[in-house]
Order: structure tokens, then sequence, then C-alpha cells
């Protein structure tokens, strides 16, 4: 495995590979990997000749309070992952080389990126949608896979890539979870011994949230009420949004149709925690 650091060189690999007809492949993500990580690894492996993860802690996707100096970066760990993993090249731009003086572009945001995420962190998704533009300019994936995990990105970039005709292929690779439900996350180490045992709560409530529509609850309000029951037995947790959404638009529907996506963000402590469940609405005889 080699580990690229500067662009120029990056682009350089990716230029001798595209000549030659090889598929790439492009795992985006910011280190500190985990199971979650390495499902998207070893999904991206199947799907490509040489594959690419990047490794780039995006100073352009935190807010100036959040936790960008204290995000986790254990990179031998990291690299002995990908290396285990088969993965061809770890890319581990600096922020100076992603970022030089000079740099003045960034993406601005499609409607799918202003509600939930977007109104909670307001520079997250335009700092989203230009390292992942840089990154597909740099590396020149054919695919690129990108964790459901995080539902409203993973349309953002679908969109995106649509828009601005990136020709990249994009694969949204379902949630890994620990055995209690609660969701992956690099930032899970944030969380205390007890608030580590809470934290499940919040896909429990998606789950009461899928359970209340299977059971015939048919209004966005009932939904969201049989989810806000289950969070609001730990008092600990304070409520960002859960939503009931469309699952292409994000917008949130007042009336459910065939297949909705339910989101939560919930604060404990310090840390902010989010996660969402896909729906099918069964079809009932009228
Ligand atoms: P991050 O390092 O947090 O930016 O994540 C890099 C990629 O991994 C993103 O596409 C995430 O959606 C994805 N990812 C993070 N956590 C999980 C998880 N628990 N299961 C599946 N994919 C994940």
């Amino acid at each position: 495995m080699r580990v690229i650091r500067s662009p120029a060189a990056m682009a350089a690999w990716s230029e001798g590979l595209i000549r030659e007809g090889v598929k790439i492949g492009l795992v985006p993500t910011m280190g500190a990997l985990h199971e979650g990580h390495r499902a998207l690894i070893r999904a991206a492996r199947l799907r490509c000749d040489a594959l690419v993860v990047s490794i780039f802690v995006n100073p352009t996707q935190f807010g100036p309070q959040e936790d960008l100096a204290k995000y986790p970066r254990p990179i031998s760990r990291d690299r002995e992952l990908c290396r285990k993993e088969g993965v061809d090249v770890c890319f581990e731009p600096t922020m100076e080389v992603m970022y030089p003086s000079r740099f003045q572009t960034m993406v601005t945001l499609p409607a799918i990126a202003r509600r939930w995420e977007g109104e909670a962190r307001p520079h997250h998704f335009s700092g989203v949608a230009t390292v992942v533009t840089k990154l597909f300019g740099i590396v020149r994936p054919q695919i690129a896979l990108f964790g459901q995990k995080d539902f409203q990105q993973s349309a953002l970039v679908r969109q995106l890539v649509r828009d601005l005709n990136l020709g990249v292929e994009v694969v949204v690779y379902p949630t890994v979870r620990e055995a209690d439900g609660l969701a992956m996350s690099s930032r899970n180490v944030y969380l205390s011994p007890d608030d580590r045992i809470r934290a499940a709560t919040l896909y429990k409530s998606l789950q009461a949230g899928a359970e209340a529509i299977r059971r015939g609850v048919a209004d966005r309000e009932g939904v969201q009420s049989a989810m806000a029951q289950i969070v609001k037995k730990e008092p600990a947790f304070i409520i960002d949004y859960l939503a009931v959404c469309d699952p292409s638009t994000l917008e949130p529907l007042s009336v459910l149709t065939s297949r909705v996506v339910l989101l939560g963000a919930v604060r404990l402590g310090s840390v902010r925690l989010i996660d969402n469940l896909l729906v099918t609405i069964p079809r009932r005889a009228t």
C-alpha cells in the first residue's frame, strides 16, 4: 500500500491507471476508522480494480465551535486497517495543500442540504460538497462509496454529482451498528461510559417510529411522537430534530408515501449523535 500526501502525486498515480483502463474506487473518510469504514472499504474493494481511501479531517466542514482540533487522528492504526483490507493508496493530503492561502472557491448548496444537519451546522455541507468535489478532481474515481449513516450527506453527494456532471458512480452503503444498535461513529469515543449506554436510545426511537408506521400510523405527528416518547425516557438527551421525510427530497412528509426516511439528531452532553432509518410502508387493502 502506498501513502500519498501530495495532490499532484495522487493525480499522477490515477492518470497512469486511467490510461490503462483501470477502474478506480474512492472511499473518502476523515480517519479514526472503525468497522463502519471497514465495511465501506470492503464493499469498495469488490467494485473496483484500484482502491483509494482518503483520510483528511476537512476543516471547512467544521463550525467554529466544533471539534476540529480534538477530532481523533490515529493515523498508524488507520493505515494498518487500510493495508489489511487491500487498499492500494491511502491519500492523506495536508490542510495546507488542500486549502492554500489563495483558495477561494466553495460549492454552494442544493435545497436538499438546507434543513436538518444544514440548519444545525450552517457551513457543514458547503465544506463537504467542496472537499468531495476536490477529492473527485484529484483522484478521478469511477466509483465512490458513502455511508447511509450520514443520510443527508449521501443525498447531497448524489445531487452534487448529477448537478455538476462529475461522472462518478455513487454507492451508498448501509449503516454498521454496535450490538445495541448505536450507529458506529468516530465521535462515539467522546461518550462517557454512562452516555455510551444511553446513546443506543436514538436508534430505538427510530425503530419505534418505524414500528408505528407498520402498525398503521399514517401521519407525521403520530410517527414523530412515537419517536419522541422513547428519546424523552432519557432526560440527558436534547432533541435537535426527529423528522419524517421523503428520502429523495428530505422534505417533511405530511402524508406518508411508500418510502420514508426517519431522521434523528440528539445531543448528549457535548456529543451530537445522528442516525436514520429507511422505512417502506406496506400497502394496505382499502
Ligand atoms: P467520516 O470519516 O465520518 O467522514 O465517514 C467516512 C464515510 O464513512 C462516510 O461516507 C460515512 O457516512 C461512512 N460511515 C461512517 N460511519 C458509518 C457506519 N457506522 N456505517 C457505514 N458507513 C459509515
